[in-house]
């Protein structure tokens, strides 16, 4: 067991966020350092409570109690060992997971849970740092008997499938339509979320541990199934999904609309290709020479609706904000959360409840329970506006709802 106070003596912690009027002027990631000893404090919070729910609510099934343990007692690197025991990138998941571990964990039954992903994400920064995380060849033996495997999707799937298998011996390429490596990691989720360098950093070690990229290659269109077939034993599907859904109402189709993952990856791409022009190295490992599609679509000086008040909202959000938006909005077709667990989402679940991520604290304003019915055009054939429906509940239970006049 961690601190056997802790949990009692010490309040939860996480970092500060960057000022907003700073950090939305660059794209760089928007915490603050977090000190070493604090966060030894935060892990000694861990009660090791006998029956870790924190293991369920992960997905990875992350050893959580050890490594809080091991972070108290100042063990970092065989923290940093568990921690790699389950999850091929912790600096991906401690950033961006969502922390279902932390809705589950015991002491949040009636206090502030433990401060897990923060944990987790120092662990791992520590490790780089410290140079604890080496490229694992696989033993000539294990070589010797591997296959030949291609994995389609270089997402974070793709990505710790193909490690898994290169480290047991096979000989592993990815393929990767895109020009480089890393899926939504790369090209869905914003430099301010995730800057790109942790993604580079992993690259560099796949590469070093005998991973083969291909990258700017679809298959299906630039090589067959049938090919892979015959060159490879077998092959993984990592594909992930890039269908987006769209709103089947009048007007729809004007310029000036766009899908999220149509505008955020020219965003990140424009991003990217800043930082590479800036001359600060990343340019990043394994990239095709495949050119970037389309040009990006700038929201400067616009005023900008976000239809959509999920995750992927927030990240159009911060992703307008530093283009230098006008104005923003932000529609949500559910009414607001509550603050805290309704009853109906008791602990240990992941609750729906008000959040403020770091985009909703930057700017724009969020619009709970309305539906749109139409887009507006200007003569240009451009929107100008949206018509918009509230939306109450119909009363024949909590998912159905209904329009109401206003
Ligand atoms: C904007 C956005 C923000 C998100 N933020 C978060 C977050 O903060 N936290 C979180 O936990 N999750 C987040 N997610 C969800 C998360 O990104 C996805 O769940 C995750 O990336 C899925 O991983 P994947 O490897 O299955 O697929 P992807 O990341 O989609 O990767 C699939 C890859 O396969 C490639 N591919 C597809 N077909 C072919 C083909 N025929 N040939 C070659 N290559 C092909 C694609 O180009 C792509 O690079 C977010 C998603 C989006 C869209
Ligand atoms: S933050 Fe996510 S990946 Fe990390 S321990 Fe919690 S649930 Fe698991």
């Amino acid at each position: 067991m961690a601190d056997p106070k802790g949990f009692l003596t010490t309040p939860r912690q996480t970092p500060a966020r960057r000022p907003v009027d700073v950090r939305i002027q660059d794209w760089r990631e928007v915490y603050t350092e977090f000190g070493r000893g604090e966060l030894e404090r935060q892990a000694g919070r861990c009660m090791d409570c006998g029956i870790p729910f924190c293991h369920n609510g992960c997905p990875l099934g992350n050893l959580i109690p050890e490594w809080n343990d091991l972070v108290w007692a100042s063990d970092w690197r065989a923290a940093a060992e568990r921690l790699h025991a389950t999850n091929n990138f912790p600096e991906f998941t401690g950033r961006l997971c969502p922390a279902p571990c932390e809705a589950a964990c015991v002491l949040g039954i009636n206090a502030e849970p433990v401060a897990i992903k923060q944990v987790e994400v120092e662990i791992i920064d520590r490790a780089w740092a410290e140079g604890w995380v080496p490229p694992q060849r696989a033993t000539a033996a294990a070589a010797g008997a591997g296959r030949r495997v291609a994995v389609v999707g270089s997402g974070p799937a793709g990505l710790a499938a193909a490690q898994q298998l290169t480290r047991a011996g096979h000989a592993v390429t990815v393929y990767e339509r895109a020009d480089r490596p890393g899926g939504l990691l790369r090209y869905g989720i914003p430099e301010f979320k995730l800057e790109k360098r942790h993604l580079d950093r992993r690259l560099v070690q796949m590469l070093a541990e005998g991973t083969v990229f291909r990258c700017g290659i679809e298959v299906g269109v630039d090589v067959t199934v049938g090919q892979l077939r015959d060159d490879y034993d077998a092959i993984v599907l990592a594909g992930g999904c890039t269908v987006s859904r769209g709103l089947p109402v009048p007007g729809a189709d004007l310029d000036g609309i766009h899908q999220a993952m149509e505008y955020l990856p020219l965003a990140n791409r424009t991003v990217a290709d800043r930082l590479i022009g800036a001359g600060d190295g990343r340019s990043g490992p394994a990239v095709s020479s495949r050119p970037a599609r389309g040009p990006a679509i700038s929201a400067r000086g616009r005023h900008v609706v976000i239809i959509g008040g999920g995750d992927t909202g927030a990240d159009c959000l911060g992703t307008v904000l530093r283009q230098g938006a006008a104005s923003v909005t932000q529609l949500e077709i559910m009414p607001r959360p509550p603050e805290r667990r309704s009853d109906s989402q008791p602990w240990p679940t992941y609750p729906m409840i008000y959040r403020v991520s770091s985009a909703h604290e930057e700017g724009g304003e969020r619009v709970y329970a309305v539906s749109t019915q139409e887009f507006v055009a200007d003569e240009t054939g451009r929107v100008r506006a949206l018509r918009l429906v509230d939306v109450v509940p119909a009363g024949r239970g909590p998912e159905t709802w209904g329009a109401a006049s206003r």
